[in-house]
């Protein structure tokens, strides 16, 4: 391939911009990559930047799954607190019914935790 400014000097590389053949008089490095001296440098900059956004962006929606999977966690944490809660006041004011329903909350809560834990070891293999 030929150096599309100079005819008969041998290509170096690709212009990341244009697609060009450029030699290695012509060629100017970018962040990764080569582009036409002064004639391209800035968009394959503005290209590199492009793709390192949309890296960035994929990185934080997959922060949000994570987060929304802890908040999962968080429900049935927020379940044993409040089936603790109910359990020792219903203890204490001698109301079987709260009783009741505080254990039945901590085992709701409890089960909840156990699925999670065992969804994430599963999708660990
Ligand atoms: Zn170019
Ligand atoms: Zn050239």
């Amino acid at each position: 391939m030929e150096c599309f400014y100079h005819q008969g000097s041998q290509a170096c590389g690709i212009c990341k911009s244009c697609q060009r053949g450029v030699c290695k008089q012509c060629a100017s490095e970018v962040n990764n990559g080569i582009a036409c001296k002064q004639r391209c440098e800035d968009q394959a900059i503005e290209l590199d930047n492009l793709v390192s956004n949309s890296i960035k962006m994929q990185e934080s929606s997959e922060l949000l799954v994570n987060t929304a999977s802890a908040s999962i966690g968080a429900g049935e944490l927020f379940n044993l607190v409040l089936g603790a809660i109910f359990a020792v006041y219903g203890i204490y004011e001698d109301t079987i019914f709260l009783t009741v329903l505080g254990v039945a909350f901590l085992l709701f809560g409890a089960f909840g935790i156990l699925k999670i834990f065992k969804a994430k070891k599963e999708s660990d293999v």
